[in-house]
């Protein structure tokens, strides 16, 4: 394994929020020469790979599969039901809510934002007075992210497709799920979800490079109907192939079909509820730190209520300039690192210093989490920031809580 910058031996750990830590079974299924494109194990291996994420995915409708990262998905989604001119509707939680509205804008959709901040979740009441003022039902598709991985908040998608059924507006439900999906529970059929886009970099734990975007029939009925849709974006071929190079439009990516039938394998062989379990405890031991940290000194998670917080991905202040510091650290002394803030405040701006996010995605155990935290005490002792005690007891208190 490479080593980490100044850290002599033992291994690293990449705790941002994707591209997240990726297992061996991962690498070693990648590492293998070219193979054949055209006939034999790769296109055989193809049906129980669409298979296996719609499990993930929990739905019985569609997938098409492109060789892109999140905003690559960003892009196809909005390509097969957003004509120019089409409207738009965005509640924004952070980053990546303005990301994929600035992309619907690039693509010429008219895009209406309600804008809840940077540490707060959607709340419906808003969202249904803009369905409820929209009376000739031109707002064509809403865009949900699921988690903002800029502010951590978890968003609740149930409650939006109940909102958009008591306004009785058809509206496609379109939801971000890039960082969620296999972290935190998500049902794309059971919560009315017509179209999801998801990475295969963060829950998925394969290198960067393969994107998804599952749709329902309703979607794909809004897709038939669309003037003119781009022939590489186009999802209908992609999930609905007569032959291999159909389901990338072009050369396959070899390798990370692997890497994704090896992660997929790892995900049902722990299972699904299993595997959201073990990112909901682990996140838990981290806020139960986080609380005791927070009780002296200027550490805080982003979001307030545990119930408005990803399971994935945790964002966190600290008086600029010290989650910089804790961050610079943490890799140089241990091997550790830490994500960056996102799209919190300008990166000219000197408060840009004073957040800082831990990804806690995928392939993550409780003894990595405890590293994690045992990494961050450290950092905190040696720079002398204001700590509250208690943090890893409280931690390991939540890992070995026996389930009921
Ligand atoms: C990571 C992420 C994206 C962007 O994905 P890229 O692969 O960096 O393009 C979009 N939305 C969410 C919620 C994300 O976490």
């Amino acid at each position: 394994m490479p080593q980490m910058p100044n850290v002599p031996s033992g291994r690293g750990y990449l705790a941002i929020p994707g591209p997240s830590v990726m297992p061996e079974a991962v690498l070693s299924a990648m590492h293998r020469p070219a193979p054949n494109i055209y006939a034999g194990e790769l296109p055989e291996m193809m049906p129980g790979i669409v298979a296996d994420l719609k499990r993930v995915a929990r739905t019985d409708g569609h997938v098409a599969i492109y060789i892109a990262n999140g905003h690559g998905v960003w892009e196809a989604s909005l390509a097969n039901v957003i004509a120019p001119g089409d409207k738009v509707l965005v509640p924004s939680t952070g980053h990546f809510g303005m990301g994929w509205a600035g992309m619907a804008e690039g693509l010429g959709a008219e895009v209406e934002v309600i804008d809840f901040g940077k540490a707060a979740p959607m709340e419906m009441a808003p969202i249904a007075e803009a369905l409820a003022a929209d009376t000739m039902h031109r707002i064509k598709a809403v865009l949900a992210v699921h988690v903002d991985t800029s502010s951590s908040a978890r968003n609740d998608i149930a409650a939006l497709r109940a909102t958009l059924d008591a306004a009785g507006h058809p509206a496609l439900l379109m939801a971000d799920c890039i960082a969620s999906l296999g972290c935190d529970v998500f049902e794309m059929d059971a919560w009315g979800v017509d179209v999801m886009v998801a990475g295969c970099q963060k829950g998925l734990m394969v290198p960067p490079g393969v994107g998804f975007v599952f749709f329902n029939n309703k979607a794909a009925d809004v897709r038939a109907a669309m003037p003119r849709v781009s022939n590489y974006w186009d999802w209908h071929p992609r999930a609905e192939p007569d032959d291999f190079w159909q389901y990338w439009n072009g050369t396959a990516p070899t390798h990370h079909i692997y890497g994704l039938r090896a992660a997929l394998d790892l995900i049902h062989a722990e299972g699904m509820e299993a595997v959201w379990a073990r990112h909901e405890r682990l996140a838990r031991a981290i806020w139960a730190a986080c609380d005791a940290w927070g009780r002296e000194g200027s550490l805080r998670m982003n979001m307030a209520d545990p119930k408005d917080r990803s399971r994935a991905v945790t964002s966190l202040r600290l008086d600029p300039p010290l989650a910089s510091d804790l961050r610079a650290w943490t890799e140089a002394h241990l091997g550790l690192t830490l994500g960056i803030g996102l799209g919190m405040v300008d990166k000219a701006d000197p408060a840009w210093h004073g957040h800082f996010r831990l990804g806690h995605m995928g392939h993550v155990n409780g003894q990595m989490i405890m590293g994690l935290l045992g990494g961050m005490e450290a950092g905190m002792c040696a720079l002398n920031i204001p700590h509250g005690p208690g943090a890893l007891a409280a931690a390991a208190a939540v890992i070995g809580e026996v389930s009921a």
